[in-house]
């Protein structure tokens, strides 16, 4: 069987470090905002070459927090992709704002910058782009875009730990970015975290407080703050992650590549990365006309697949308002796209195995 990400092999390669790193928190007597959580958010501003990383309970929560902090009113417009995990647009809503959504570009599947401005209004406080499926957006037009009409940029990081667009890691492409550590992504915990990054310091010091009950002095509130913290055994576990995160990230770019030198059959659409460092390819997404029919096909001969995603969030039962509108490219994304299996702890022999069965179909 070729499972789609084996996350117990994953964490199993650092087993030992993981249970010192358990155990040390054990006996530090300290569970919460300590000196693993600092020592991470240090690590992990670093890595992302911004000056600031605060932790949070998930990814959700850190998209949540940015647009907390950035003061957004009712009704306040943020751009955001139509093609995203429902997550991205959650946020948003969450905070009474108003998401605008975009359609993506059928070649990345990322937010299509082309399409951006024609939607911005008065009431346009934001732009959330989204790294989907690990390949970061490219943001030279929606840069543009922020300064002429004086934009905030949130960056959904959540899928795309390490990408790097022109030199920049994401993180590091706005004024904000959310990152989750869910398990199945890049950098994933054993359980849900999340975090921010930024470089403004006001921003981050609000957020540092917003997650802890709008606190940085216990019992002295100065906003109306949440409880979403980083805990002290993610955190550090996390920090024994991070280090592999770009040898990992480097064995998906060579699966991805094999894949896409090797995938030669004419019903699968494969997406090409329009530069290598910009793809961490958190999932290998293809596109078929027949996809239920092909899933089975792969089901059958022992290779899992996953579906990124069934339903857009326009027709989602959340967002009633929003389901009769017509959105096709993300429509067709959705009716047509597949993800096969991909991960830092595949064989050769399985991506081999997969090539061969998907150029059998
Ligand atoms: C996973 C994910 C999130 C949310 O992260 P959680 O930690 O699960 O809350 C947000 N956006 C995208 C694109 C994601 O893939």
């Amino acid at each position: 069987m070729v499972k789609f990400l084996d996350l117990y092999k994953i964490n199993q390669q650092y087993r030992k470090e993981i249970d010192e790193k358990i155990s040390s928190v054990l006996n530090s007597g300290w569970y919460l905002l300590g000196k693993e959580d600092e020592n991470f958010e240090a690590d992990f501003a670093k890595y992302c070459n911004t000056k600031y990383c605060i932790g949070c309970g998930n990814g959700l929560d850190a998209l949540s927090l940015i647009i907390k902090a950035m003061g957004f009113d009712y009704n306040d417009e943020i751009i955001v992709p139509a093609n995203t995990y429902i997550a991205s647009i959650l946020a948003i809503s969450y905070n009474n704002c108003k998401p605008v959504l975009v359609e993506p570009d059928i070649n990345t599947y990322n937010i299509n910058p082309e399409l951006i401005e024609e939607k911005i209004t008065n009431r346009t406080r934001a732009i959330m782009v989204v790294h989907l499926y690990g390949q970061a957006v490219e943001m030279d037009k929606i840069w543009e875009l922020a300064k002429k009409y004086n934009l905030k940029i949130i960056e959904d990081s959540a899928q795309a730990h390490g990408a790097i667009y022109k030199g920049r890691k994401t993180g590091n492409l706005g004024d904000a970015s959310g990152f989750s550590f869910y398990p199945g992504k890049n950098l994933g915990c054993l359980g849900d975290g999340g975090a921010v990054t930024t470089n403004d310091e006001q921003l981050a010091n609000k957020i540092k407080a917003l997650r802890n009950y709008g606190s940085n002095v216990k019992y002295h509130n100065i906003y109306q703050g949440v409880n979403s913290r980083l805990d002290e055994l993610q955190a550090g576990i996390l920090d024994v992650k991070l280090k592999y995160l770009d040898k990992e990230n480097q064995r998906r770019r060579e699966i991805a590549n094999y894949y896409l030198e090797n995938i030669k059959n004419e019903k699968i659409i494969l997406r090409k990365s329009y530069d290598e460092s910009a793809n961490v390819w958190h999932i290998f997404p293809v596109r078929t006309k027949n996809r239920d029919d092909f899933q089975n096909y792969l089901k059958e001969k022992d290779i899992q697949t996953l579906i990124h995603y069934p339903i857009p969030p326009h027709k989602q039962v959340c967002y009633k308002e929003w389901n009769n509108l017509s959105f096709p490219i993300t429509q067709t994304i959705h009716d047509t796209i597949i993800s096969l299996p991909i991960s830092p702890v595949m064989e050769d022999s399985e991506v081999e195995y997969v090539v061969k069965t998907v150029n059998a179909y």
